[in-house]
Formats: structure tokens, sequence, C-alpha cells
């Protein structure tokens, strides 16, 4: 690993001593491949089977039982290095990465070590930033135990053998926020390519986080590593927590209170780390080539037609958006923050023919009820409103059929429950008064001694119209379409 110490004037200042302290951070992910099948044999990948259905002599380790490389996880985790600007090597291979555990039945685990798959690449962040990759390599996960209360501890196999590629950064992360915004974009661009969901619920991304605070200016010191965060609001408390925590204990000045080389844990309960083990228990891997499989060999024509699959990238998009359709850099950043809603926004833009009326729905009002925790649709996926029905909603609020607020109301309704938009605006009762000679009679009710707003409006300032529009807006109880009521005002106004 190379050890250059990243540039960028940021830290923390010591309230206590005003010194400028730098974290130099490394983040380690570990991402499951969206394959049918197991890294090494023919047993399904699926969550939440019944414990131990999915198990085979293979991924149970029986005697005799001998590993095959699955094609498509293969495929999957080159896909991810090329999207990740990486080197595939064209030969690497699989070693033994022994330890002792309940969960692992083989004793140890088949994994990459000194020859991954894949070497460099790595994201730049919106500061400009470079967080450089140092590897990405392929290996098998372990099961899962579970310590229940009675002391017990039950092994559950379906896990076991589950292809994971582990990406590892140079420790060029600087702050929580680059943390962050490196794990969002690692996650998009997974997700675009299709090597995985990377449903961090279903622990399909974990996250590790190597951090060292050193004074601005001096050598690295030692590192901390927090291991198992499986959410990125975890990843920034657990930083910022870790952060603090060795700058007091140095600036403290008792040496028993220095940070030691050792693995910590996250605890949201208390919101902070905890040691979970010490250098001095650290494994020892004894790592060795595993002998029953083939070193993998990928041919440079087979990288070349995988590297022409791999689709239009987020950065990619984010600039043909802000360059083909006009939107701003912050609209183009929230429409691309997932494949899923990019390719709802696309869909709807092409239907509706109105590109930025579809860029300010999609990327103000779905954005604020997904962030809206209590209305319970969380993404794009979890919505029953599809891209034709949004699309219908836009043509009806063209139309004058609904006001604005009716159509936040139908959203609402399209979202969650599904539906038609055009019955929808009809049950909820938002359908918008079309009469012209009842609009006008409303708007002639509202002017009866408004004098003052009279000359305003004649005298250039037709904001003062807006003081009619609430009386008429509720004469109509919410019917009437504001566009229209401000045009007929307008006209009245001037005629008189
Ligand atoms: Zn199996």
């Amino acid at each position: 690993m190379t050890t250059t110490i990243p540039s960028a004037p940021i830290g923390y200042v010591s309230k206590q001593t005003g010194m400028r302290w730098v974290p130099v951070i490394g983040l380690e992910v570990h991402c499951q491949l969206g394959t049918r099948t197991k890294l090494f044999c023919g047993c399904a990948v699926q969550f939440g089977a019944p414990p131990n259905s999915l198990t085979c002599p293979v991924c149970t380790a029986q005697p005799g039982a001998l590993p095959v490389l699955n094609r498509e996880a293969l495929d999957l985790a080159v896909r991810a290095a090329l999207a990740l600007g990486c080197d595939v090597r064209e030969q690497s291979k699989f070693d033994r990465k022994h330890y002792f555990y309940c969960d692992l039945p083989k004793g140890y685990q088949i994994s990459q070590y000194d020859q991954p798959y894949c070497q460099g690449g790595g994201i730049t962040l919106s500061n400009g930033r470079r967080i450089r990759l140092t590897r990405i390599h392929m290996e098998e996960d372990a099961g899962k135990a579970i310590h229940d209360r009675g002391g017990t501890t039950l092994v559950d196999l379906n896990r076991a053998g589950v292809p994971l590629i582990e990406s590892v950064t140079e420790a060029d992360v600087t702050s929580a926020a680059e943390a962050v915004e490196y794990l969002t974009t690692l996650k998009a661009i997974l997700q675009y390519v299709g090597v995985s969901d990377c449903d961090m619920e279903k622990g399909e991304l974990r996250c590790d986080v190597n951090i060292s605070m050193r004074p601005e200016g001096e050598a690295w010191r030692t590192k901390v590593e927090i291991k198992n965060l499986n959410s990125f609001r975890f990843v920034e408390a657990a930083i910022e927590y870790e952060a603090r925590r060795q700058v007091e204990a140095y600036e403290s000045g008792d040496p028993a209170r220095f940070p030691v080389q050792e693995t910590r844990l996250w605890d949201p309960a208390k919101n902070a780390t905890r040691t979970m083990r010490s250098k001095e228990s650290a494994h020892d891997y004894r790592y060795f080539p595993e002998p029953d499989l083939l070193p993998v060999t990928i041919a440079k024509a087979e990288i070349e037609r995988l590297r022409g699959c791999i689709p239009e990238l987020p950065h990619a998009r984010r600039e043909r958006y802000q360059k083909e359709l006009g939107l701003s850099a912050y609209d183009a950043g929230v429409l691309t923050s997932s494949r899923a809603l990019a390719d709802f926004f696309e869909a709807v833009a092409r239907l509706s023919q109105r590109p930025k009326e579809a860029a300010n729905w999609i990327g103000n009002d779905l954005a604020r009820e997904f962030a809206d925790e209590s209305f319970g649709v969380l993404d794009v996926d979890a919505m029953a409103m599809k891209p034709h029905d949004l699309s219908e909603l836009l043509r009806l609020l063209e139309e004058g059929a609904v006001n604005v607020a009716g159509a936040r109301k139908v959203l609402r309704v399209l979202m969650k429950d599904g539906g038609r938009p055009r019955e929808l605006v009809k049950t909820l009762g938002l359908e918008q008064v079309q009469d012209e000679g009842q609009l006008e009679a409303w708007c002639r009710e509202a002017l009866v001694g408004k004098d003052k707003v009279v000359l305003d409006v004649k005298a250039g300032k037709e904001q003062a119209l807006n003081a009619l529009l609430g009386p008429v807006m509720k004469a109509s109880k919410g019917t009437a379409n504001p566009e229209r009521v401000k045009a007929i005002l307008l006209r009245l106004v001037q005629s008189s």
C-alpha cells in the first residue's frame, strides 16, 4: 500500500489546544454479487429462506466436496471493476484464509490474497478529491451465527458461500462526509451496472472503516478498525465519534489512554465505538493457494466484451441531464442518485415530453416523500406509481384539470396505493372548475371593495392581484386553477 498523506486542508480543530487534527481514513466494502447461485456450488442465493435449506456438501464442507467457480459471479465482479476504472488481471488466483469460527464449516474462507482479480481504479468526489482503490477481490461469505439468550448458538449456513467482492481504498478519505459520499457513489455505481442491489438491510453492502488521527503535517499514528457498519449514517457517526475519541486521548497526554491498534464495533444504542478485539488476539490467517481451484484466467477479449456492456454511469448521466435537459447540478445529482430513480425519471420525461416538469416533480415532491419515514415509501422500488401514471398527472396539470396542490394529493395516493390519476382527481374531489362563467363570478365577488388593488394593478403592480387569489380559491373550495383565476382577474381589472 502506498502511503501518501492526503493534502486536503481539512480536519478537526481541537477546542483544547487549537491544534488541527486530520483524519486518515480507508474504507473496506463488502458487496454481495447479485447471482442466482453461490460462488462455488449450485445452491440458490435467497434472503430469508428457512435456515440451512440452501446448502449442499460443498458449502457445508463435507469431505471430498470440490468447489467450482460460478461464471456469473466472475462476470459481475469484472463489471464492477470496469465500472470503477480498475485494471482487470488476466490471471488471478484463489487462496485459503484460515480462521476458526462456528459459521465457517471448512475452517477457512476461499478468498483472494496476493493476486486479486483487479487493482487500481477509484472514485472522484464532488470536491475534486480522488479516493483511490487499492484493489478489489472476490471471496465467499461465511454463514450466520445467531447467539440466543439462553447461551445457545444457532448456525445458519444459507449465507455460506454467497459471492462477495471486497473493495479496499487507499487511506485517502479525510472526513466523515467524504466517506459517506464515496460510499453513496460506490453503491450507485454497483447498482447501475447490475452487480448488486446493495440492499443494506439484507447485508448486501457492509463497510469497515480504518481510521487514525494525525496532527496536521505530522506522520500517521495508530489506526483503529471499526467493523461491520451496515448503514451510511452509522459510518458517519462512527467516524465522528472515533475522531473525537482519538484526539481527546492524545491530548490527554496520558500514554495509557492513547489509541491502540484494535478492532472496534459501533454501538448505535450508545452512540459510541467499543473494543471488539485487540491486536494481540488478531488472526494469523495462514493464507495459501486454494489447491482445489485452477487459477482464474480472463481473456483480454472477454474483458473488452464486458466493458462494452457497461451502461451509462451516474456521473455521465448527471452531465447529460445538465447539458441536454438544462437541469441544475443539484437536480441532476438527486435524479441520478440511484439507477432506479434515474430510469424512472427518463421514462416519465419520454412519455410526457416534459423533462423539466418531470425533473421538478421527481427531484422535489417524490424525493420529499421518500425522505419522510412516516409516509412509508422509501424509494422507487417500494412505490406503486408507474412512469405512465406520473406522466398522466403532468398532463392533467398542463390541461388545468387539477391544480398543483391537488396534484400533490393525487401523487401521494399514487405512490402508496397506485391507481389512475384521472379517476383519482375525480374521487378525491380535486377536479378544477372549467366553467369560465363560474370562475368570473367568483373573481367579480373578490374584487368588490378592492379599489386599492385595482389601482395598484393598473399602475403596473400585477403582484397586487395575489391578495385576491386567496378569497377566490376559498370560494371555489380549492378547485379553481390559480393561473386561470389570475388571468381572469387581470382581464377584469384592465377592462374596468
Ligand atoms: Zn451449496
